[in-house]
This record gives C-alpha cells, structure tokens and sequence, in this order.
C-alpha cells in the first residue's frame, strides 16, 4: 500500500489533475488520455482489484459510478455517451493494483475488447 502510486496521489504526494474529490472518493485525469475525456475514478480505500471487493465495499463501488456520472454531466459528455472500465489482473490488462474506473468519451468509440 506504501508504494501504491495511485495512494500516492490520493495523499498528494504525487501531482495529478484531480477533478473530483470527497472524503471517500478522488478522480483526476489519466496520465495517457486514450481519448479527449479520460478519468480514473478510485476510493480513497486500498482495494488491490475488482477480485478483492467484499460485501463491505458495495457502498462505495456503487458511488464510484454516481462520481463518473457526475464527472461526464460536468464535462458534457452524457449526451453523447462514454464507457465505463475496470479492468482486473492480469488478462483483464489492469497495471496498476490500486481499484480504478475509466471514464472514457468525448468522441465515438470503438469496441476493442476482442481476446488477442
Ligand atoms: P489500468 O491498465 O486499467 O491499470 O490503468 C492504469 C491507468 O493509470 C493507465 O491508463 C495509465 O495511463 C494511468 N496512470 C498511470 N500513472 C498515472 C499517473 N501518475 N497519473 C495519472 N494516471 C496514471
Ligand atoms: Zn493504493
């Protein structure tokens, strides 16, 4: 958790564009944008991956998706749409163990999901 590089922006001991923040929930935007609109919404929580969230954590999934709805409102991304990702482990592409939620839009997407 020490050397969780997204810990490290939630205590601001690495800069990042933060967008959003609230006492259990921060976004800022990805480092390596993939489209106009990219943002990470994460919890403040350490949880490692997706595989990792128990019934306790319901709660806070459920809000990471009101933040990224909200965050699309505020960027005036609804109307046209946007995805939603988690990725998870290995096969899922996830780099960095720290839980985090893609917002992605401001232009039509391709579906890119197929297997390799
Ligand atoms: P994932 O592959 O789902 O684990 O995504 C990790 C994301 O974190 C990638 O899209 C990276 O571009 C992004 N990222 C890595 N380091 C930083 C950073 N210091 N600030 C913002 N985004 C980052
Ligand atoms: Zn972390």
């Amino acid at each position: 958790m020490n050397d969780c590089l997204f810990c490290k922006i939630i205590k601001k001991e690495i800069p990042a564009e933060i967008v959003f923040e609230n006492e259990d929930i921060i976004a800022f935007k990805d480092i390596h944008p993939i489209a106009p609109v990219h943002i990470l919404i994460i919890p403040k929580k350490h949880i490692r991956t997706i595989d990792d969230l128990t019934e306790s954590d319901t709660l806070i999934t459920g809000r990471l998706i009101m933040v990224a709805q909200k965050i699309a409102r505020d960027l005036k991304t609804s109307e046209g749409g946007y995805k939603l990702l988690f990725r998870v482990k290995k096969d899922g592409g996830q780099e960095v163990d720290h839980v985090h939620l893609h917002l992605i839009g401001g232009t039509k997407l391709r579906e890119d999901i197929r297997p390799e």
